[in-house]
């Protein structure tokens, strides 16, 4: 297994952990449906390495944004290139999230899942979360988050990145915007002190920064373990069969809206950086893999930059930006899934949909996506919002969001992987853009198949 590369080890430790959590569905004691010996089993021994996992990723996010920002401006000298870098980056992460929603309304209008579907498919799915506790306990919470949300002002988001105090800031994963604006702060500052006195500030950031990346490769080693047992987990712990086919032209809409996002990203690698798409997609598969496996940007991000500034080779003044600007702001994926589920909601319930609405979901999806958090089902809760500007009753919200709470989180894991992968892309389209996209540090592919221009 060992001389295997990453990411087939990492897709070995995903199909031995589905057929393992399959195979452990079966076990159960005779008659006594209410006892799940074999999920039980799962949730007890195994799924714990799952969370440490995740935990451990997560756990070195936070010192890997500040020491690859600091550095990485540190590393520039000039702030003016600073600000093309900022300004490219947000300009081109608004275009592909408003370009991945304008795709799932076409194909979701295109293919109108959710129009035939019958009065009595509807009740049994409705019926089917009503008597699952967690579930209805569960959107019910989505529902509440989302109108503290909508509860605040139009400039809360920004007002929102400007923290009062750093060290309760960099104590939350959740607050990775205003990590970002503080180190940006201190970098920009750094620059502008005496050389002499920066020198040993800078030392101290370099050094921190191979620390962390080599923690990075060091969790890594436990990947593939970790992914057999979030996977083995997530199929224990998924709903009805049954409930899962009535929705499957609403997933294959999502997913198939997914795979054309992802076909323009790979379009965009080749025509704009003349990178081959597939050493692109080489390069870039043990972050996607692990993205479906924990569906978190956040958890995602650090094996995303270790894989965006190493293995393609975008140098790290753009990676430390880019990367963790866009787990937090940049959700194609998210937005794509949100215009989709919007839609098949309305069809579903039969609610009216004008042209002017499907231009409010654009809207409101793309900011909707930029709120989202980056960790599994944040989607859900901002298409609440979504749902609401298009004036969804609030008495068929919670209707709307037990429909396709079956599928959401197969449709999650699917999403994060192009969330991840816009941020890999858009890091290479401004790395190519500012000078900044150079050979890769650890080839994945042949030295052929590199630049196809
Ligand atoms: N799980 C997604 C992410 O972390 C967010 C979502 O769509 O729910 O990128």
């Amino acid at each position: 297994m060992k001389n295997l590369a990453l990411h087939w080890q990492i897709l070995i430790g995903m199909v031995l952990g589905v057929l393992f959590g399959l195979g452990m569905t079966q076990w159960d004691s005779a008659g006594t449906p209410e006892v799940h010996e074999g999920a039980s089993f799962i949730k007890d021994w195994i799924a714990p390495i799952g969370t440490i996992f995740v935990n451990l990723l997560k756990l070195i996010a936070i010192p890997l944004i500040i020491a690859s920002l600091i550095k990485g401006i540190s590393d520039l000298g000039d702030i003016s290139k600073f600000k093309q870098i900022g300004f490219r980056t947000i300009g081109i992460y608004v275009t592909t999230t408003i370009i991945a929603v304008s795709i799932g309304l076409t194909i979701v209008n295109i293919v109108k899942p959710g129009s035939g579907i019958s009065e009595e498919t509807l009740a049994k799915l409705i019926e089917a979360n009503q008597t699952d506790q967690s579930a209805s306990a569960n959107i019910a919470g989505k529902i509440e988050t989302a109108a503290k949300t909508i509860d605040s002002g139009p400039l809360t988001f920004i007002v929102d990145m400007v923290p009062d105090n750093i060290f309760a800031a960099a104590s939350s994963n959740g607050d990775m915007l205003k990590v970002i604006f503080f180190t940006l702060f201190f970098g920009i500052s750094l620059l502008l002190i005496d050389k002499e006195k920066s020198v040993i500030i800078k030392g101290f950031f370099d050094g921190l920064n191979d620390v962390v990346l080599k923690m990075v490769d060091l969790i890594m080693l436990i990947a593939p373990y970790a992914v057999f047992a979030l996977l083995a987990n997530v199929i224990v712990s998924s709903g009805d069969p049954d409930v899962l086919v009535e929705l499957l032209s609403y997933s294959f809409t999502v997913l198939g809206g997914l795979i054309l996002m992802i076909g323009f990203y790979l379009t965009l690698v080749y025509f704009y950086t003349g990178r081959s798409p597939v050493g692109f997609l080489k390069a870039m598969a043990p972050a996607q893999l692990l993205a479906f496996s924990t569906s978190s940007s956040a958890a995602t991000l650090p094996v995303t930059m270790e894989r965006v500034e190493e293995h393609i080779g975008v140098e790290k003044e753009v990676t430390a930006f880019v990367c963790p600007v866009g787990a937090t702001v940049n959700m194609d994926g998210t937005s794509l899934y949100q215009a989709v589920a919007a839609v098949f909601i309305c069809f579903a319930l039969d609610h009216p949909l004008t042209f002017a609405d499907q231009l409010t979901i654009v809207t409101t999806a793309t900011l909707a996506s930029i709120g989202s958090a980056a960790v599994p089902g944040a989607g859900m809760v901002m298409l609440v919002i979504v749902l609401e500007s298009i004036g969804l009753p609030s008495e068929k919200l919670a209707i709307g969001l037990a429909l396709i709470f079956a599928v959401d989180r197969p449709l999650d894991m699917c999403r994060t992987i192009v969330n991840v992968t816009g941020d890999a892309t858009v890091a290479m389209l401004v790395g190519k853009s500012v000078g900044k996209l150079g050979p890769p540090k650890v080839r994945d592919w042949d030295d052929n198949l590199e630049a196809v221009k």
